[in-house]
């Protein structure tokens, strides 16, 4: 009776988990089968043959042809891994966490083991690991440690066509270590056919061209100028649902804010569909999302529904999404620009170049003929728009590029073998070395620096780490604004500026031993927290290696202001009339931020962490100063005469 019972459940069990093995062994089978319709497939052996023969390759495809994810492999089954490690640089931190993931998965093995990924403050790799895809700054940083590379067979500086200011740097860098280092294969792979400057600026290395499929794009645009693109946008979309045939929809947004609002309005709009209009799925991908969520825009959708992805730049090459039929492209970006004369830094929101229109528009045209819809006139593109994007190194703040160089001992900056080289006067000189110890902004390393005079590291490096994570600490529900700004402000009593109120924030979830429940009755972001949890800890191991003691002074505020002042004295301002506030060196005028806990309070001098262009320059993060810290701390910078009264 029972005996037989339980062997027949036995063999039930046995029958299922082979059923669940067979399954999973078919899902590898059609990643692999993925692997060969890939257009770099048809050119592995080919490829690989043209790396062997040279030491530094161009190599050009089109978006979604292969190249991040399968360069790698193919270098690995060919046993370049034997020799060394395989870096491939990303501009993005996401695209580097997104490709490592799905190159595990192809090679199934453990995100980590023998695929990982390496961004700033994440480490995902292991002593196992041989193909690493990595931020281009993260391989910058290693350079620092390993000035030759040593551990490495194959440096591929990808999505080079983006020309990051790490990527830039890189390309001279390497160029330098490939005269020396024989045994070191060189690879520059770019989604743009203009690849003659790669191949010029490495003495004329070979250029390998990848055919890419591509089906013809139908471009349309706007008869007369939109007056608000988001508007335009999802008008746009709600048309291609209801009347065109299937096929996903990509829109290019330009940042967080925008696609969350966008998303909001989308909802709400489908929700008053009728049963006849088939599903819309909407997903989202910038360079915050959480890790758990950027995998959505990879997963099927039920069959007969459309999926709408909202995204950032990334998605024009860094990410390829398959399926999307249906460009949106409103024609802006946002790109972060830098004034050396004045140090503002502000991110604006820009036309994008024709070169940037057309990967956008290509990426309707992958996997069938495909459409565009440009929300801006003809004419607005032939006029208005700029062929190319100027390279981020020539409108960007240098110092830490300029700090990384210097550990380097490259000591003359002004020789530096640049592709485009930035401006004299963006390259600064005077800094010190145990500030590029930090894999931080110089002002912040400064601070930090300074805290060890003023015997405060302990706090300076939590209000460093606060600061490092940007201005998501705080998040406001809809309907409980007034209990999450009396949350806010608790941390201000007594005015003390917002970068003690960050440095209270820290201390009393600290204090909590890290509570969840803590931030959600505080309104705040647990997993931001927990992201600066993980930059003070490792700040604190900075801090050992080089050799600064870890002190604290929680009471005295003014030595901690001190030490915020010691990094950031060139961003002063004081009062004028009308609350507005004027820079002391290169008078400008801003503003308090609102969010700031100073907003209303308007003390006479202070110092600020950065600047942001919005509808006026805000300054984001305020401290209050006295004027004669600004002459005792950098005499080198401020005379009597910048602080007398006006
Ligand atoms: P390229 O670098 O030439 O633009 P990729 O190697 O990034 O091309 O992409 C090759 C294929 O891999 C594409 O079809 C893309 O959709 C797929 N792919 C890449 N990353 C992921 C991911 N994280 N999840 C699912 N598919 C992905
Ligand atoms: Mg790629």
């Amino acid at each position: 009776g029972s005996g037989k019972a339980v062997f027949e459940d036995q063999i039930e069990f046995i029958k299922e988990s082979m059923l669940k093995i067979s399954k999973a062994k078919s899902e590898l089978e059609t990643l692999h089968e993925d692997r060969r319709t890939l257009p770099i497939y048809a050119h592995r052996d080919s490829l690989l043959k043209a790396i062997e023969e040279h030491q530094v390759l161009v190599i050009v495809g089109e978006t979604g042809s292969g190249k991040t994810t399968q360069i790698p492999q193919y270098l690995h089954e060919a046993g370049y891994t034997k020799r060394g490690k395989v870096a491939c640089t990303q501009p993005r931190r996401v695209a580097a966490m997104s490709v490592a993931a799905r190159v595990s998965q192809e090679m199934d093995v453990k995100l980590g083991h023998e695929v990982g990924y390496s961004i700033r403050f994440e480490d995902y790799t292991s002593e196992k690991t041989v193909l690493k895809y990595m931020t281009d700054g993260k391989l910058l940083r290693e350079l620092l440690g390993e000035p030759d590379l040593a551990s490495y067979s194959v440096i591929m500086v990808d999505e080079a066509h983006e020309r990051t200011v790490s990527t830039d740097v890189l390309f001279g860098l390497l160029k330098d270590i490939a005269r020396f280092r024989k045994d070191i294969k060189i690879l520059i792979s770019s989604a743009t056919p203009d690849a003659s400057k790669f191949s010029d600026f490495f003495d004329c290395a070979p250029i390998y061209r990848i055919p890419g499929r591509r089906y013809p794009v139908e471009i349309q645009y706007t008869k007369a100028p939109v007056a608000d693109y988001l508007d335009a946008a999802i008008v746009t979309v709600l048309q291609i649902h209801v009347t065109q045939p299937p096929g996903d929809i990509l829109v290019f947004l330009t940042g967080q804010e925008e696609i969350e609002s966008a998303e909001e309005i989308l909802k709400h709009k489908i929700s008053g569909f009728g049963l006849e209009i088939p599903e819309l799925v909407i997903c989202k991908i910038f360079s915050n999302l959480p890790t758990e969520l950027q995998a959505k825009i990879f997963q099927p959708i039920p069959i007969g529904s459309r999926k709408v992805v909202l995204a950032t730049n990334i998605a024009e090459a860094s990410l390829t999404i398959d399926g999307i039929n249906y460009v949106i492209d409103p024609g802006f970006c946002k790109i972060e620009s830098y004034n050396p004369r004045t140090g503002m830094e502000s991110l604006q929101v820009t036309s994008i170049s024709k070169a940037s229109a057309n990967q956008r528009a290509g990426r309707s045209g992958r996997t069938g003929p495909g459409k565009c819809f440009r929300l801006y006139t003809a004419d607005s593109y032939k006029t208005k728009f700029d062929d190319n994007t100027p390279p981020e190194i020539q409108r960007t703040n240098l110092t830490s590029v300029v700090l990384s160089l210097k550990i380097l001992g490259i000591q003359n900056l002004l020789n530096f073998d640049f592709m485009d080289p930035p401006s004299n006067e963006a390259l600064v000189t005077k800094v010190g070395r145990q500030m590029a110890g930090f894999p931080l902004d110089p002002m912040l390393s400064k601070m930090i620096v300074a805290s060890d005079k003023y015997k405060c590291s302990d706090e300076v490096i939590s209000i460093a780490a606060m600061l490092s994570v940007g201005n998501s600490i705080f998040y406001s529900p809809n309907g409980e604004q007034v209990h999450a700004d009396h949350a806010r402000m608790s941390f201000h009593t007594g005015n003390v500026g917002d970068h003690i109120a960050l440095m209270n924030v820290y201390n009393s979830w600290r204090e909590t031993n890290y509570s969840t429940q803590w931030c959600y009755e505080n309104y705040v972001q647990v997993r931001s927290m927990r992201r600066a949890r993980d930059i003070r800890d490792q700040l604190e191991r900075l801090l050992e290696r080089v050799e600064i003691e870890l002190t604290g002074c929680p009471n005295d505020l003014q030595a901690i202001k001190k030490a915020i002042t010691s990094g950031f004295f060139s961003h002063s301002a004081r009062l004028q009339n009308y609350g507005s506030y004027r820079t002391v060196k290169h008078p400008r005028i801003v503003h308090i931020h609102p969010s700031s806990g100073l907003a209303d309070n308007f003390p006479r001098w202070v110092v600020y962490h950065e600047v942001v262009l919005t509808t006026k320059e805000y300054m984001r993060n305020v401290t209050e100063l006295k004027p004669e810290w600004l002459v005792e701390i950098a005499p080198h910078y401020y005379q009597m005469k910048d602080i007398k009264d006006a």
